[in-house]
């Protein structure tokens, strides 16, 4: 074992924390063909690699690892395959930094082979659970992270979450590089990553905690825009009114039933203001068990979107005087405000299926923006026509929803 296989075994978290497969094919294919490379070639691991390949860097594993990676690299770009895939790669990338690790070990210890494989594993399995360890505790980090971001905005309306994945993405290249070629570099990177990880994960913990109060009642933490605690349903006084994120603001909320649609839209329970899962309107709230949209009927949920629309409307006429920057920025408001209430509560088929419909609409759209006059009135027609979409859509996802309880009682 050689001090470089630990440090990159140390380096490879920060790499595993973002991804399950690309990390690993990156290091294998640096591995095998990167000695090769001039300038690099004799740097940091590449200059101890055994010349000839072993299980890790054989033709068959790289195959396998592209193929992988490349399905993860769409993969990460759909978000309901991102849903999908976050339930099991908490325990793939600690398991795929293992195997890396291993591999990483093997192919750069020239004395590895025959006589020498019983004193090379004791020695390789510290660097093995250093890698899956660190892996698990860094993934951990980030999800804290990647989570408070969900939370604000399920449905990436401001692309933000889009962004980070591509983000990553360069990060992948760019770190599988400085970790074969400088591994004591990336090891420091890992700390430094660990750290802000961590204070971040940490902040957000106490500002969720400060969004709290302790029930009159029963003493249980209420969240302040709650209108009654989750654990003894007994009915707090004045609660807070929401922001667009989901934020208590600092005055009260004025009209009970319509703070409680407004809960609604940002995906939080009417009741105790816990968070609901996205595209389920027959959920129960995992707080208090309530159902939201008997709390909030289909009817009142309605009117209160179509209370939105003309104030939305007016603003996107208002920004069309600034051409394109305008566009922008009302397309934000738009998502935000008036959309986002509405695609949370759409099933993943038909959400995914409308947003690319408009999607093409939307670049036409944009198209025009640069004209003054003309651009305002396909942008407060498009918002309008977006806005009939999804207001139909929720009309009929509730309306089978009232059927499904109705023939239930
Ligand atoms: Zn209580
Ligand atoms: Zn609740």
């Amino acid at each position: 074992m050689t001090t470089l296989a630990l440090l990159h075994a140390i380096g490879s978290c920060s790499l595993f924390a973002s991804r399950v497969f690309m990390p690993a094919f990156l290091t294998a294919a640096l591995l095998r063909f990167g000695p090769q490379v001039p300038l690099i070639g004799a740097l940091g691991l590449l200059d101890t690699t055994a010349s000839n390949p072993i299980w890790f860097t054989s033709d068959a594993c790289l195959w396998v690892l592209l193929v992988l990676s490349l399905a993860e690299l769409v993969g990460d770009k759909v978000p309901e395959v991102r849903d999908f895939t976050h339930s099991i790669d908490i325990y793939a990338k600690p398991v795929l930094a293992a195997l890396t690790a291993l591999g990483v070990v093997q192919a750069t210890d020239a004395e590895f082979a025959g006589s020498a494989l019983h004193h090379a594993g004791s020695a390789s399995l510290i660097v093995v659970f250093i890698a899956a360890g660190g892996t698990a505790v860094t993934a951990w980090l980030r999800q804290g992270l990647l989570g408070w971001i969900e939370g604000l905005d399920p449905d990436d309306s401001l692309h933000l979450r889009q962004f980070i994945s591509y983000g990553e993405d360069v990060w992948m290249v760019v770190g599988a590089l400085v970790l074969v070629v400088l591994p004591l570099l990336m090891a420091l990177t890992l700390v430094a990553v660990g750290v802000v990880l961590a204070l971040v994960r940490k902040t957000l913990h106490d500002q969720e905690q400060r969004g709290k109060q302790p029930c009159p009642i029963c003493g249980v933490p209420a969240y302040r825009c709650a209108v009654a605690c989750a654990s003894c349903h007994g009915s707090l006084p004045q609660p807070r009114a929401v922001g667009v994120l989901g934020q208590p603001k600092d005055h009260a909320a004025a009209d009970l039933a319509i703070h409680r649609a407004q809960l609604l839209g940002r995906l939080r329970c009417p009741s105790c203001a816990g968070r609901l899962r996205i595209g389920d309107v027959g959920q129960r709230c995992a707080a208090c068990q309530q159902l939201p949209f008997e709390l909030v009927p289909a009817e009142g949920y309605l009117n209160y979107l179509d209370s939105q629309r003309n104030t939305a409307l007016a603003l996107v006429a208002a920004l069309s005087l600034v051409p394109i920057l305008g566009f922008v920025v009302a397309s934000v408001y738009v998502q935000l405000v008036l959309i986002a209430p509405m695609r949370i509560h759409l099933p993943v088929g038909r959400r995914t299926l409308v947003k690319w419909g408009l999607r093409v609409a939307r670049w036409l759209v944009f198209a025009v923006q640069w004209l003054p006059g003309p651009n305002a009135v396909v942008a407060v027609g498009f918002t309008f026509v977006q806005f009939r979409v999804y207001r139909r859509m929720v009309g009929e996802v509730l309306g089978q929803e009232q059927v499904r309880r109705a023939s239930r009682e």
